[in-house]
């Protein structure tokens, strides 16, 4: 039987474009059911995120016309991130996989197809990868670039050039919703998750109308979302640069106290040189054992899923876990 397949729209005042977004992915998803790859019963999801114009009539509407429009609707403003796990979390019930992509379609529909087929090939996790950046701003293509070599050199790793544009199976999307914590950076997370994964390769296009809903100050809070959600590593800095300061109070130890003998110094300089240093490197190194702590206390509360487990065999049976 052909799978039940859902894509999820997040939603933040995208009246502009939604009439057209809903028509070109029910083409989509037609043309799918026409050649058998999914059944009639796939699903869109549309999350209206708070929108403050007409995005949710326009679900609404939509609706009642077009079986595969479903409509969910968060009742203030949370986030691309929140708004998209909302859509996943209700999605879940009733697909057998599920494709997230934003309202303005700047990702490429057309791999929506290639997505599916490897799906039904058994692949669990199929990443849209953007192979140009052509439509981008340099700024936006740097900052990007520098994130990504960041947040990979932090300990968290994530797929180059993709976004939130992917394709999940069903028990793979249950697995990400065990993810509880409440500061999301969802591509980091999917790769955590396992499975087998695929990619699919677009090029991304320009806004088709209205505006991002990105602007500077959101994508900077984004990126130290994505850091601090990951990565202990910024606390053990504080430990090694307290380390490297007592070794340099070594050297200024050597210095003042040489200084000190030769009688170039005026009174009192050498003792407050001495205990400036050496307070310096050890208030540091005392932060870096209390950020030890916090780092571990962190982890904790982020109550992540200790590991998920894709298949077993027991007396001879092999047996698929959900
Ligand atoms: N979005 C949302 N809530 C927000 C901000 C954005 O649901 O608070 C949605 C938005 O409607 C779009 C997607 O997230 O579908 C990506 O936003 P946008 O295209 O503005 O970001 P950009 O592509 O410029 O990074
Ligand atoms: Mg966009």
């Amino acid at each position: 039987m052909a799978s039940k397949l859902g894509i999820v729209v997040p939603c933040y005042n995208e009246q502009e474009v939604l009439r057209e977004t809903i028509k070109q992915l029910t083409a989509i998803i037609e043309k799918m059911v026409a050649k058998g790859m999914i059944s009639s019963d796939s699903k869109m999801f549309y999350i209206d995120d708070g929108s403050k114009d007409k995005t949710w009539n326009i679900i609404d509407e939509c609706s009642k016309s077009n079986k595969y429009v479903c409509g969910v609707k968060l009742a203030h403003n949370s986030g691309h991130q929140n708004a998209l796990i909302a859509g996943l979390s209700v999605g879940v019930d009733y697909c057998d996989a599920l494709i997230s992509i934003d309202a303005d379609l700047q990702d490429d529909i057309d791999v929506i197809e290639e997505m599916v087929d490897k799906f039904n090939h058994g692949i669990e996790i199929v990443y849209g990868v953007r192979d140009s950046r052509t439509t981008d701003t340099f700024f936006k293509k740097t900052t990007a670039l520098t994130f990504y070599k960041l947040m990979n050199s932090l300990g968290a790793k994530t797929v180059y050039n993709h976004a939130d544009y992917r394709l999940m199976s069903k028990r793979a999307v249950k697995h990400l919703l065990e993810f509880n914590e409440r500061n999301l950076f969802i591509r980091g997370i999917v790769p955590l998750i396992g499975y087998e994964t695929g990619t699919v390769y677009y090029a991304r296009k320009a806004r088709m109308a209205g505006e991002s809903k990105y602007p500077l100050r959101k994508m900077l809070s984004f990126a130290i979302d994505g850091i601090t959600s990951f990565s202990i590593r910024p606390i053990r800095l504080i430990y090694v640069v307290g380390i490297i300061m007592l070794i340099t109070t070594l050297a200024v130890a050597l210095y003042v106290l040489i200084s000190h003998f030769c009688g170039q110094t005026v009174q009192g300089w050498t003792s407050l040189m001495l205990s400036l240093w050496f307070i310096g490197s050890l208030i540091l190194i005392s932060l870096g054992v209390i950020g030890e702590y916090i780092g571990k206390i962190y982890i904790e509360v982020k109550n992540r899923p200790r590991f998920i487990i894709e298949k077993s065999i027991i007396d001879n049976n092999e047996k698929d876990y959900q």
